[in-house]
């Protein structure tokens, strides 16, 4: 599988960027986790709106849900202008009715609730959930395709069942919202040492530090994460590509 980056930025997109939004790709399936507030438009860097075949959110924070009102617009308009996409479907947890009631939009899209205890199988891809720390329901995925796996925190404290979550990942796409002399928990986030950490503990093969935060010197994230982590590590930036 392929992934690309779309936006890295926690809470709200830098400027000319994007917050959450990573495209993966296999035998042509083209899947979108999160879409937060300048995804759409960075997207089309990448892909098309009414290219992408599924969309999953894990959770309904703006800055992954931000911009599925504009992507029901474009694939909307494409088919006025004849190239009617297929139905999109929107997978989110349905904790919050009001929330996931919205990912249904005429014709153009429908909303899938995933469940906690089950395999959801979308296109070539198998994922599986775990319940995040974070201030609304929540959740991160463990995404595999033909024995690769890449683990996506989505927003969250840090929490023990991680380590088991993450296990020999290939790619550990890890939320790093705080520096090592802050602490992540009450705001349910990460800091830099809890990566570290998780991708220590894990055994994971890569991580990729993401929902960055506006200020401080981000090399200072990886050289924190680095005292806990011996293997390779990077931040995510726009149009980052990992092939796995
Ligand atoms: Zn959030």
């Amino acid at each position: 599988m392929k992934l690309t980056v779309i936006g890295c930025w926690g809470g709200y997109p830098k400027k000319n960027e994007a917050s959450s939004g990573y495209l993966l790709e296999h035998d042509g399936f083209k899947l979108l986790i999160d879409c937060g507030s300048g995804v759409l438009s960075k997207m089309q860097n990448f892909v098309q709106p009414e290219q992408l075949d599924a969309l999953v959110l894990s959770h309904y924070h703006p800055d992954h849900n931000a911009d599925i009102g504009v992507l029901y617009h474009a694939r909307l308009i494409q088919g006025f202008l004849g190239k009617k996409p297929p139905v999109l479907p929107i997978y989110g947890h349905n904790l919050d009715q009001a929330e996931f009631s919205k990912l249904t939009y005429k014709n153009v899209t429908t909303g899938v609730a995933y469940q906690l205890d089950q395999t959801l199988e979308v296109g070539p891809f198998r994922i599986t959930f775990l319940r995040t720390v974070h201030p609304v329901p929540c959740f991160a995925m463990r995404i595999e395709v033909e024995g690769k796996v890449l683990v996506y925190t989505a927003d969250t404290a840090y929490k023990e069942e991680f380590t088991d979550f993450s296990r020999n990942a290939d790619v550990l796409l890890c939320e790093c919202n705080f520096y090592g002399q802050q602490s992540g928990k009450g705001a349910g986030h990460m800091n830099s040492f809890d990566t570290g950490k998780l991708a220590s503990l894990a055994e994971v093969k890569r991580l990729v530090l993401t929902h960055l935060p506006h200020y401080g010197d981000l090399n200072q994230l990886l050289e924190e994460a680095k005292q806990k982590y011996n293997g390779p590590i990077q931040l995510a930036h726009e149009g980052l590509t990992i092939s796995l």
